[in-house]
């Protein structure tokens, strides 16, 4: 799979801006940051989306990851959004699972802005 972009962030052969690493995660900015703080988590490992048929150990290690970016970008108590887009009805751009976590500066209420495209 080495066509996919995230797996090349992942083993170092496209530049990031590394958030954190552990064995199976890496944590780096958003290229295109849509906030103050914009950092993508995704496992080391490739999986396309939340469908496919990812260890729910792992799933519960990106989520927790998401609070520990927090943390490390100084947003716990101001607060943060959590986003995974999955498959093509949420517009996923890049096919290798990833968690957006967004904050830094206060953020509209609701989540969901449906495109016209049909
Ligand atoms: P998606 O729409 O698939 O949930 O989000 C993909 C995200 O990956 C986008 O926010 C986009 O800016 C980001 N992205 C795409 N290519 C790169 C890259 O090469 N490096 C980094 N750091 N982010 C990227
Ligand atoms: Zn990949």
């Amino acid at each position: 799979m080495s066509e996919c972009i995230f797996c090349m962030v992942a083993k170092g052969e496209i530049p990031s801006k590394m958030v954190f690493e552990d064995d199976e995660l890496i944590a780096f900015d958003d290229i295109a940051p849509q906030g103050p703080v914009h950092t993508l988590i995704i496992p080391k490992q490739h999986y396309a989306n939340m469908s496919d048929d990812v260890p729910e150990e792992l799933l519960g290690r990106l989520f927790a990851a998401a609070s520990r970016v927090a943390q490390l970008k100084g947003i716990e108590e101001s607060g943060y959004r959590v986003i995974v887009n999955s498959g093509a009805d949420a517009s996923q751009t890049v096919h290798h699972l990833h968690i957006h976590v967004i904050g830094g500066k206060p953020m509209s209420h609701g989540m969901v802005n449906f495109s016209d495209r049909s």
